[in-house]
């Protein structure tokens, strides 16, 4: 794994506290104030001036930008490792952050690869939206992303740019972040990757050559199921679009919210350790368990990408999947968990569990489904920070 000091100067631990939170330099407020305003105002006509043609540098309009963002931009920048010139851009949410990364590099007329095993609202977003701005897609599966021949052969002379998750949802399959961002490089194709399961604890995929980093900040970053929010981070030409495009799309993110954000990711990296540790137990667990049949973790060393997570990532992630042994119903094991409850959304404090083939997946048909690796008795667990006995035994009692 790679070696990673997670205390010290500068360390993650200590990035994730302290890393864009500073006292106020007017109250010596040692929280954050939160800037409860739409607009900004104006000491004379000329600054107004000066400043709608981009030279004032003073705030104008909340969605434009507010101060009260800054703070959890930093942190996630600071967490993410990103390079001197590179910046993060918060959004209302994921998909509002996708939406604008997607946009600032594609336009009419380009073509899109997008790895076939991404969230559901991605696959919708990219069947319902794209082909009406006339950008065409093609998926490739993770297996055929792992085969630069049969990369290269799915590109067109229009193709701008990859889209990648990883590890995706649910069977947590990795991708060689290097490998396919070298392919990428050849034809000067732009990497967007969505970075939400791993969380910036596990993995930084700008070093390892992404472009373009989109987190459903909703999820790990915000991690106690209490608000919506998404991040993209880029840098250059990329950066200047997707801020331009958070103000003609309107994707902001309220001052309150981006405050409650910040205060929840100054915990980020103790939260993820717990939940990881709690996820590999599990895991471990269920595999020997006789009423399961197989369990989806990079952790574990049957996973089929445990080397290139092992290699890539600095921890293996907070969710895993497992396949009930044949004759047990998912509808009567998600009803008799006593603790865990059946939430579609994870990254949280609590334990949690859905069905795929009902909630992420319920839209696609039974084949594709099936050729991704979601069965119909497949569980995905988002382990929470509880007691690892007290999950496990839930799981024990459910499993009858
Ligand atoms: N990316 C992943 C991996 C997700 O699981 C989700 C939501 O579940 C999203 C993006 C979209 O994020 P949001 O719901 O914050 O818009």
């Amino acid at each position: 794994m790679v070696d990673e000091k997670e205390r010290g100067p500068g360390g993650t631990r200590t990035r994730a506290v302290h890393s864009g939170s500073a006292p106020d330099s007017v109250t010596g407020s040692e929280g954050t104030p939160i800037h409860r305003t739409s607009g900004f105002t104006f000491p004379t006509l000329h600054e107004m001036t000066e400043t709608f043609s981009g030279r004032g540098g003073r705030y104008i309009y909340s969605r434009f930008d507010n101060p009260s963002l800054r703070e959890s931009e930093q942190k996630l920048l600071s967490l993410e490792g990103a390079p001197a010139g590179a910046g993060s851009v918060v959004f209302s949410s994921g998909m509002a952050a996708l939406t604008a990364s997607l946009m600032a590099v594609l336009s009419s007329g380009d073509h899109l690869i997008a790895q076939e095993e991404i969230y559901g609202g991605t696959t919708g977003l990219l069947g319902r939206v794209l082909p009406r701005c006339g950008v065409g897609f093609d998926f490739v599966g993770v297996d055929d992303l792992a085969r630069p021949e049969r990369l290269l052969s799915t590109g067109r002379p229009t193709t701008r740019a990859l889209l990648l998750e990883s590890p995706c949802n649910p069977t947590m399959r990795v991708v060689d972040l290097r490998a396919v961002t070298r392919v990428a490089r050849q034809r000067g194709w732009v990497v967007l990757i969505d970075n939400t399961i791993a969380s910036p604890i596990h993995q930084k995929p700008l070093q390892h050559g992404c472009d373009i980093i989109i987190h459903s900040a909703t999820k790990y970053l915000a991690g106690h199921d209490d608000l919506t929010a998404g991040f993209a981070v880029a840098s250059g030409d990329l950066l200047s679009k997707i801020r331009q495009l958070r103000i003609d799309l309107g994707g902001c993110l309220d001052p309150s919210v981006a405050w409650l954000l910040a205060r929840s990711m100054k915990t980020l990296a103790l939260r993820v350790a717990a939940q990881a540790d709690n996820a590999l137990a599990v895991a471990t667990h269920l595999e020997k368990h006789p009423r399961v049949a197989r369990v989806h973790y990079p952790g574990l060393p049957s996973h089929p990408d445990h080397a290139i997570a092992a290699r890539q990532m600095t921890g293996f992630g907070s969710m895993l999947a497992f396949d009930l042994a044949d004759g047990i119903d998912a509808a009567r094991f998600v009803e008799l968990l006593r603790m865990i409850r059946l939430v579609p959304t994870f990254g949280g404090l609590a334990t949690t569990v859905t069905v795929p083939a009902a909630s992420s997946h319920f839209g696609l048909t039974r084949e594709s489904r099936l050729r991704m690796g979601v069965g119909d008795g497949m569980i995905r667990l988002s382990a929470g920070i509880e007691e690892t006995a007290d999950i496990i035994s839930d799981l024990d009692f459910a499993l009858v």
